[in-house]
């Protein structure tokens, strides 16, 4: 078997209360390779029991850790990040593995340290602010941990989304059960065992592998859990929202699906809007909820850039995901393929012109690969234009103004990220401003991003914010202290109740 860590040195056990420890049932699931077909190994199935004991893992060391200094809570985030760049080659290979991720554009480890590094030294952002505008009062805000939290992710980028959730919460003084995809419970699973060596207090970290159901829905729906914070489709969202809010009313963060357009203007780089525009679509096989799914370019300059787009598009070299030379491996598994297969078929039946690929293929008789593929004209009530294909998938339309291009833009359900590309600063300003979009790029597109941005969606897309910065405030809950500092009566409207 061509894998370069064999089955036996993955862990595919659970991580609940410092321990590693097999499903209560004995339950596994198989995870394969998107590349091979082969199996890779059979990790362990979360049941309700597991996760009921690591909620109650994680309720149990939430005292503790919440009234932990944050300097020494910050030690074990730094502990961590050390160990997360120690093993990055380990982490590249187990995604390449399990979801077919080129090693050539594997980022995710560095990134991911670096979060454990930042929040770890936020910890102290968790004071509040004192008043004294209140005659005879002095009045506190105070910045407490929620509680327990849950954190559910995708597959598509499994280290980075491990470190966005986990990051944040455990330096705001929360404690945490992760359940990670079930089609990539790899680097997750070896997160936990760094987290162990990290040395973190047993309870804080729980990490759990398993499909949405049981496990997910059992998070999701659980009393002692007081926010969820979810990373995967919209559909997955809503049903995450209901559960929370037919249980304890739990917060809910929700980072969602796109359609992210990119408006290409006559004035801009043509070269460069087409290069960086490709490139957004084959980060991830076009797995990625920032691709520039939806293009809208100017007509003048149309025929130029879809030249340009098609060559920089077409130019990845297709292959195994652990072959440094490879730049395009295969969709995540035999699901998403299919998936991505239907849209294709739709595309065919619709009335949008196919300009490339279209098709499915294989390399040397293998693999979940699919033909870049660029569709134009597609009438905007099309099912490609409409929804998030999640593949190596395009279609670009015209427009012949500023204001049509914004309405095109905004016609979405979604609105995670949008670019624009002009050399006219005040247009670049005004489509800026105009855009119903959590993320804007201007003259740039996904994957750039700024480290000391909050990341997250309007409408469709989600609520709430991550990445660096903002994303502790969604850890704390905000607690207003009245002091009575002087010894009069207590004054007729303090006395009113409020309702
Ligand atoms: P998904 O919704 O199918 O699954 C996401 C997670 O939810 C998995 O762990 C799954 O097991 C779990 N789940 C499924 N059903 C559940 C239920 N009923 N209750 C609780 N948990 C449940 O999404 P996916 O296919 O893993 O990921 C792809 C999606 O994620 C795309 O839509 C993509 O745009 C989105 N995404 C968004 C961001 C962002 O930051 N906005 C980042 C990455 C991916």
């Amino acid at each position: 078997m061509g894998f370069p860590i064999p089955s036996e040195k993955i862990e595919r056990r659970h991580y609940i209360n410092g321990v590693f420890s097999e499903s209560s049932d004995n339950g596994t699931f198989e995870v394969k390779s998107p590349y091979s077909h082969e199996k890779i190994v059979d990790m362990c199935e979360a049941s309700v029991e597991d996760t009921n004991r690591a909620v109650a893992a994680a309720k149990a060391a939430f005292p503790s850790w919440s009234n932990t200094d944050p300097e020494t809570r910050g030690s074990h985030l730094k502990k961590l990040a050390e160990l997360i760049k120690q093993s990055s080659t380990e982490l590249m290979q187990l995604d390449a593995m399990a979801m077919g991720r080129p090693v050539s554009q594997y980022f995710d480890a560095m990134y991911t340290a670096s979060q454990f590094e930042h929040y770890a030294m936020m910890g102290y952002e968790a004071q509040g602010t004192t008043s004294l505008n209140t005659p005879g009062f002095m009045n506190m805000t105070l910045r407490q941990p929620i509680g327990p939290v849950a954190a559910i992710i995708p597959w598509n980028i499994p280290t980075m989304m491990f470190g966005m959730k986990m990051a944040p919460a455990l330096a705001a003084g929360c404690t945490v059960v992760l359940k990670s995809s079930e089609k990539a419970p790899l680097t997750p699973a070896k997160l936990a065992v760094l987290a162990h060596e990290a040395g973190f207090p047993p309870g804080v970290v729980n990490v759990l592998g398993g499909h949405g159901t049981p496990s997910g829905a059992t998070l999701s729906s659980h009393m002692d859990i007081r926010l969820i914070n979810f990373t995967g489709s919209t559909l997955t969202g809503r049903k995450i929202q209901a559960a929370a809010a037919s249980s304890n009313l739990k917060k809910v963060v929700l980072e969602l699906g796109g359609k992210s357009p990119a408006l290409i203007f006559e004035d801009a780089n043509i070269e460069k809007a087409a290069g960086e525009t490709a490139f957004s679509l084959q980060i991830l096989m076009g797995q990625a909820c920032i691709a520039n799914s939806r293009i809208y370019v100017q007509e003048t300059v149309a025929d130029e850039f879809k030249t340009a787009f098609k060559a920089n598009f077409k130019a990845a070299k297709k292959g195994d995901p652990l072959m440094p030379e490879t730049q395009q491996g295969p969709q995540a598994d035999e699901i998403q393929y299919e998936r991505i297969k239907a849209y294709l078929e739709a595309a065919k039946e619709g009335k949008g012109k196919l300009e490339l690929g279209g098709e499915v293929t294989q390399v040397d008789g293998k693999g979940y690969f699919i033909e870049p593929t660029v569709y134009a004209d597609v009438p905007e009530d099309e099912k490609t234009q409409k929804e998030e294909v999640f593949g190596p998938f395009v279609n670009i339309n015209t427009f012949k103004t500023e204001a049509e291009a914004i309405e095109k833009a905004n016609d979405t359900e979604y609105g995670l990220y949008a670019s624009v590309y002009t050399n006219d600063l005040s247009r670049a300003m005004r489509v800026a401003k105009a855009f119903e979009s959590g993320v804007v790029g201007v003259n740039c597109t996904s994957p750039t991003n700024a480290k000391d941005m909050p990341f997250g969606g309007y409408k469709g897309s989600g609520q709430g914010r991550e990445g660096f910065g903002y994303s502790l405030d969604e850890y704390f809950e905000i607690k207003s202290v009245l002091i009575r500092i002087d010894n009069a009566p207590q004054p007729i409207e303090a006395k009113v109740p409020v309702s």
